[in-house]
């Protein structure tokens, strides 16, 4: 087995928009660049969109950009500095944000029209991810006064959580749509919805989007979304564990269950499953990770999770070229030790999620990818090489967890950025060929010249027939390196 399979998603902000800092992010191991647009005006994140395209030409292997729609989530206005310490106890006034306000730990400016009126006498409210703990004491006309119930350091704009019944607003927003709009037209590889609550919602996005664009990642972090986990998967393209969200409206003590049982099922269905938040949370200052935060990303790795994320670690902390390595480090050395044949086993006796109602294209992907993973078994194949056009049959074989190196050969740059999150996968770019033939020993060759198999070594080839009427993947083929 060759390199790193669990994939690095490094979310870029101030702290990486140096071009050598993102230069340096991507070979420290990040495969894939994610910008909130919850943060900052969306002009600034569209130039840091191109920034991050060029930082990436001279990686040494695709690079995927992945942008967050912000959704319905209300924030403060900016706390100033390295941090505000609301005490517990303290008392604060929450008001209703204008231009140019700031928050203190006497004053916190809400940024939602209306959000602060909505509020009522004993309603608890958290700032940030949790972190901080509120109760609604008074209503007035300059805003409500709340007691710190659980006190805590408020960094940059923390989300705003507040009873369900006070936010009428549902994802995708308006505001989202708008958004979309521009980045499509800046060119990004991936796109996330927040706080979505039922399939619909990720549909939307998609029928926004159109066919062939970017793929869509359904952030998981409301109680709805856990209980529609099952449709929201037949719909989106990948899944993330979204557990800071999801640790505020959900008790704390559920989110490993839920982070395992989102895993599971979103690999069963041949989708990426990120695990985001908080994983390496501790080197926002210092310059390692605490022996927690280690075992928490190599046990998302033994869950077998996709990728996992650094979020205000790569960009606002002190050291982020420091906290991608660490990522790479730590789940490397947890690769070692994951149950690939355990993983495999049970995938294979078992029929792929949602098959009886898939199409006849998605039951021959899901049937040839199974043969592929059960060859690697049988016949000890030093790689596995998918030519995919969509990336769909790299993501199927993918959901094995297939010992051998995947490598996926497409003739789109922008499948080979969006196959930068999906576990185990070297997506590399190569022109199509005229017959199976022609495909089979181009992939070879192209394996070959990567380092990936070497003369006399059993390959396994997945490809499409051009005789096929659907566009689907119908031929695996054995072959040895010549
Ligand atoms: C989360 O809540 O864990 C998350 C990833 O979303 P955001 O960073 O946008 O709050």
């Amino acid at each position: 087995m060759s390199g790193r399979r669990t994939k690095i998603i490094a979310t870029v902000g101030p702290a990486s928009d140096p071009p050598e800092v993102l230069q340096a992010l991507f070979a420290a191991g990040a495969d894939v660049a994610r910008l909130s647009l919850a943060h900052g005006p969306l002009e600034a994140s569209l130039e840091r969109i191109s920034r991050v395209r060029a930082a990436a030409i001279g990686a040494s292997r695709p690079v995927g950009i992945l942008v967050d729609l912000p959704g319905p989530k209300v924030r403060t206005a900016p706390f100033s500095g390295d941090g505000v310490v609301l005490s517990t106890g303290a008392k604060v006034r929450l008001t209703e944000a204008t231009e140019g306000d700031v928050s203190t730990a006497e004053v916190v400016a809400v940024q939602l029209t209306g959000a602060v009126q909505a509020l009522e006498p004993g309603d608890r409210v958290a700032l940030g991810d949790g972190g901080v703990a509120l109760v609604v004491k008074e209503c007035r006309d300059d805003g409500v006064v709340a007691t710190v119930v659980g006190g805590g350091v408020l960094r940059a704009r923390p989300g705003v959580t507040m009873p369900e019944a006070r936010v009428t607003q549902r994802s995708p927003t308006e505001a989202d749509l708008r958004m979309l709009e521009r980045v499509l037209e800046a060119g990004v590889d991936a796109v996330a919805v927040s706080f979505v609550e039922t399939a619909d919602d990720v549909v939307t996005i998609k029928r926004a989007i159109g066919w062939g664009g970017p793929v869509v990642v359904a952030k998981i972090e409301t109680g709805s979304a856990v209980d529609h986990m099952e449709d929201i998967l037949h719909v989106a393209d990948a899944v993330m564990v979204a557990r800071g969200d999801l640790g505020v409206r959900l008790p704390l003590e559920d989110v490993p269950h839920i982070q395992k049982q989102i895993i599971r099922r979103g690999v069963t269905h041949g989708k990426p499953v990120i695990t985001a938040t908080q994983m390496l949370e501790s080197m926002l200052a210092a310059p390692t990770p605490t022996r927690a935060e280690v075992s928490d990303v190599a046990n998302a790795v033994f869950d077998g999770t996709s990728a996992v994320m650094l979020s205000g670690e790569t960009a606002i902390g002190a050291h982020p070229v420091l906290a991608v390595e660490a990522m790479a480090r730590i789940t490397a050395r947890a690769e070692r030790d994951f149950d690939y044949q355990g993983w495999g086993t049970r995938l294979g006796q078992q029929q792929m999620a949602g098959l009886a109602t898939a199409s006849s294209m998605v039951r021959t992907t899901s049937a040839i990818t199974a043969a592929a993973w059960r060859a690697s078994v049988d016949a000890e194949l030093t790689a596995i090489i998918a030519c995919t056009n969509s990336g769909t049959t790299a993501r199927m074989i993918s959901r094995f967890r297939p010992i051998c190196p995947i490598l996926a050969i497409t003739p789109h740059w922008s499948t080979a950025r969006q196959l930068a999150m999906a576990w185990g996968i070297q997506p590399v770019v190569g022109a199509a060929h005229a017959t199976p033939d022609e495909t089979v020993w181009h992939a070879v060759d192209t394996a070959m010249r990567l380092g990936v198999v070497r003369p006399g070594d059993l390959v396994g080839v997945l490809l499409g027939s051009p005789s096929t009427t659907e566009p689907t993947t119908d031929t695996l083929r054995l072959v040895r390196v010549r």
